[in-house]
């Protein structure tokens, strides 16, 4: 199999999977237990929470562990009591959220982005300009296309109005560096399961002094900020993936930046009609979202699965979606852009072979599909591939 949906999941790393199993064989106390066996499992959590706070550049005491991003973003955003600004190009998770925010009767604001992906700071300024706002919460990282925001430049805008900032920052963690001691961002969110972590544990970064109410409230765990048993093994792995993250983040985008760049050269010189989405920006260097005009990218992406090969139309996140991507859609203003596009999303284990199996595939697979006629390509593709 060729695994090129790295921005759904990642596979799990193999150093977190010792680290995880060790934690369920002999981590087996409560973190809130009293005696040896949960100060154990509690000292675990906290070496876990330092490691997690290195990959972002925070303080430990700022970290607040949780079952996944989707919780993490619904606690801040909903805490939210007062205008929250956004943008059309978010996670669902945030327009959900938003959206419930919105149906309590408080006002919310999503801003347009250009065809690149990009929020204008122009616009944003304008609305912080004209109104009291609560909360900005932006996606660092599009998980669609890879486009990175100007976040720094947010973060400035916000900090001299005064206005909180949320920043999702789980595509960007493990690709582009994270120094929260020199952003003024108020609340980020990270996900282990996209940096070679296992799924079902995320951590909100909280840096302002005063605690959000909890989402989730009982016993008081996470210092009352998120109740429930902590996943210990789950918290464990999420540590060893962070620390494993921070010290490959170089070497894995210098690795990732070379294969995403022959994957897009090579299906614009064997298709014309394929374009990258979010060309004019910067990008990450793992995400390259495409779309075949004329053709349909689930039908592209379900032929590519037939040939042993794992991509993505929109978010898998968004279940069952059968509506084209609503990123691709703000991007381009064109549902058929947005329904001809696929997205690779590469991993430190991809390979240049890989890579060019999945041009061919992607080749073959629309003469296949009978979407477009390719046949005056077909020597040139017999000798790219030779
Ligand atoms: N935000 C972004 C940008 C994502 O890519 C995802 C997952 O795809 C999420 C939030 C939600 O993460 P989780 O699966 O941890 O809820």
């Amino acid at each position: 199999m060729i695994y090129l949906d790295y921005n759904s999941t990642a596979p799990v790393h193999p150093r977190v999977v010792d680290a995880m199993a060790e934690a369920l064989k002999s981590l087996y106390g409560n973190p809130s237990s009293a005696h040896s066996a949960g100060a154990t499992a509690a000292a675990a959590v906290e070496r876990a929470r330092t490691q997690v706070a290195d990959l972002v550049g925070a303080d430990p005491a700022e970290v607040t562990f949780c079952s996944s991003a989707t919780e993490a973003i619904n606690t801040v955003v909903r805490a939210a009591r007062g205008t929250v600004v956004t943008t059309a190009a978010e996670h669902a998770a945030t327009l959900q959220a938003v959206a419930i925010h919105e149906s309590t009767g408080a006002e919310a604001v999503r801003l347009p982005v250009d065809v690149d992906g990009l929020v204008s700071l122009a616009g944003l300024a304008n609305e912080l300009n004209s109104r009291p706002v609560t909360l900005v919460s932006v996606i660092w990282v599009n998980n669609e296309t890879g486009v990175i925001s100007p976040i720094e430049a947010i973060a400035r805008l916000c900090e001299d109005r005064g206005v909180a900032l949320h920043v999702d920052a789980v595509q960007a963690a493990g690709r582009v560096p994270i120094s929260l001691d020199s952003l003024p961002i108020d609340f980020l969110t990270i996900s282990a399961h996209k940096i070679g972590g296992p799924k079902g544990v995320a951590a909100l970064i909280n840096r302002q002094a005063r605690p959000l109410p909890p989402l989730i409230v009982g016993g008081g765990q996470e210092h009352g900020r998120r109740s429930g048993t902590e996943n210990v093994p789950g918290i464990v792995g999420f540590g060893v993936a962070a620390e494993l993250a921070l010290r490959d983040l170089d070497a894995t985008n210098e690795h990732l930046a070379s294969l995403r760049g022959r994957l897009e050269d090579r299906i614009k010189a064997l298709l014309p009609l394929a374009g990258v989405n979010g060309a004019g920006a910067p990008r990450v260097s793992n995400t390259s979202s495409i779309h075949f005009d004329g053709v349909s990218g689930d039908e592209l992406a379900a032929y590519l699965d037939g040939q042993g090969i794992c991509v993505s139309t929109g978010s898998a996140c968004h279940a069952a979606a059968t509506e084209p991507s609503h990123v691709i859609q703000a991007m381009t203003r064109s549902r058929e852009r947005a329904g001809s596009t696929v997205r690779f999303s590469l991993g430190p284990a991809t390979s240049q072979e890989e890579i060019d199996r999945c041009v061919e595939a992607v080749a073959a697979g629309i003469a296949a599909l009978g979407m477009i006629s390719v046949p005056e390509r077909s020597n040139e593709l017999r000798n790219l591939f030779r």
